[in-house]
């Protein structure tokens, strides 16, 4: 049956069928050293990868008081707090999208001016402390100077004026993670001898539906402390504290990882990579972060903690399980540590993993997908709407947890659907995300429209 999946000739090497029954995509005893990733996307393939501006604003956009200036196209502003869902203790400022607009007569005679008098604007704002400028694809096409405008308009309004040149076409997703990272490089470097402070940093965090908020109140229940976030609940101030930590915990590895690296280098910071996706996730990481610090009361503060959510987490599943019982769920979500927790947390639930694939994996996140799920499961790179249905469909998939590029193509297949995007107002991490998240699947996955869907969609 799965022979008749029709691939592009250029995308079979980006997709894996671990039963090796696939004549559209390479087949296999389950090694995935050989999958294509991490490269740019196939012209004419429609990816679901979003583009370098966008993986740059992902991860800056949460800074709560910095005042986020796209200068491109009114369209490349539409990428707002609104669908991305970060919650602040503190500025708003974030929530609002600024614009230079750019028209056609600014394509032929260049769009500096406007972008200088535009960070003017902002810049006599008594609350401007930082300025992220991004550079989109307009601006890297008729080669504005975005580097010498924030130089000069930091020397002329004395705040930090932060230019990240992102524009579209210039990679992938994960190019624009790593200006960000520059970017956040650039804030926190003139702090590199602040005296070293007993605490962590998290990084990859974005705090969406109070995520941080978890994490941090987990940590204090075992006596760590959070210096700063990097970037959920960010703020200019809390950054500058960043160079004082003694660990990072790096949270979403393919966005933040680059910059656990360059802060190791600058400031001598170790991290660790962890995940707060599931149980056993939970709680491997809580306890790693108080063994990384080398703290033998937190170590023991840990496994009492551990010990009783993951009681209270377990018993909350039980009567869950029945319902859960022979059930399939396909994965596309933009990154592998969220890809590889997932599959841990679907297997915890007694659901099996029959389709899973990210925008942004790496080579090493493949191997570690491939030794999970079973011998039936198709692996996919920076897939297609078109590869996605076929998959979902010949592999029965009951449920795509996706973002809100894949919420359509399980809705219009008559498939469930579960958010695990930016856009969600739902804590899915931790504890608490264990709870949301059963329910939610069991919601959807259990809920009697798709019988009816599939029925009148014949
Ligand atoms: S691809 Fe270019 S034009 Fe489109 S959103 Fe990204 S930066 Fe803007």
């Amino acid at each position: 049956m799965i022979k008749n999946v029709s691939v592009l000739e250029e995308r079979r090497k980006s997709i894996l069928d671990k039963g090796g029954a696939c004549s559209g995509c390479g087949g296999g005893s389950g090694i995935t050293s050989n999958i294509a990733c991490d490269t740019t996307s196939v012209s004419g393939a429609v990816s679901q990868r979003a583009c370098v501006y966008s993986g740059a604003r992902v991860v800056l956009n949460p800074v709560t008081d910095a005042y986020h200036l796209i200068h491109g196209p009114i369209g490349c502003a539409s990428y707002t707090w609104d669908i991305r869902g970060s919650l602040t203790s503190g500025p708003e400022i974030f929530r609002t999208s600024f614009s230079t607009d750019l028209r056609e007569t600014d394509v032929i005679f260049g769009g500096e001016k406007k972008l200088s008098s535009a960070i003017d604007q902002l810049a006599e704002k008594a609350s401007a402390k930082l300025i992220f400028v991004y550079g989109t694809c307009i601006a890297g096409v008729i080669g504005d100077d975005i580097d010498a405008v924030c130089a000069r308009a930091e020397k002329k309004h004395g705040i930090r004026v932060i230019p990240v040149k992102a524009s579209g076409f210039s990679g992938t997703k994960s190019q624009g993670y790593k200006l960000a990272c520059d970017a956040i490089m650039q804030v926190i470097l003139p702090y590199k001898d602040v005296p070293k402070a007993d605490g962590v940093n998290i990084l990859g965090d974005y705090n969406l539906a109070g995520e941080m908020w978890i994490i941090k109140n987990y940590l204090k229940e075992i006596g760590i402390n959070v210096i700063s976030t990097a970037t959920g609940d960010a703020s200019f101030e809390s950054l500058k504290k960043m160079p004082s930590a003694r660990l990072n915990v790096v949270q979403c590895a393919g966005s933040s990882t680059y910059l656990a690296r360059r802060m190791a280098e600058e400031f001598g910071i170790p991290y660790i990579n962890v995940s707060f996706f599931g149980i056993s996730d939970t709680a491997d990481s809580l306890r790693r972060i108080a063994r990384a610090l080398g703290d033998s009361a937190a170590v023991k503060r840990a496994e009492v903690f551990i010990a009783a959510q993951t009681k209270a987490a377990e018993a909350f599943i039980e009567p869950y399980r029945p319902g859960f019982k022979g059930k399939k769920a396909a994965i596309f979500v933009g990154g592998g540590f969220k890809a590889i927790s997932l599959i841990k947390q679907f297997n915890e639930l007694g659901i099996e993993t029959v389709v899973v694939g990210t925008q942004t994996g790496k080579e090493e996140d493949y191997e570690v997908i491939s030794s999970l799920v079973g011998g039936d499961t198709v692996i996919l790179d920076d897939a297609n709407p078109s590869e996605l249905e076929e998959f979902m469909l010949l592999k029965g998939a009951d449920i795509l947890v996706g973002g809100v590029k894949e919420r359509p193509l399980a809705y219009k297949l008559g498939i469930a659907f579960c958010d695990h995007n930016h856009e969600r107002r739902h804590a899915l991490a931790g504890f608490e995300g264990v709870r949301n998240f059963t329910r939610e699947v069991n919601l959807s996955m259990n809920s009697p429209v798709w019988a009816y869907c599939r029925r009148e969609c014949g």
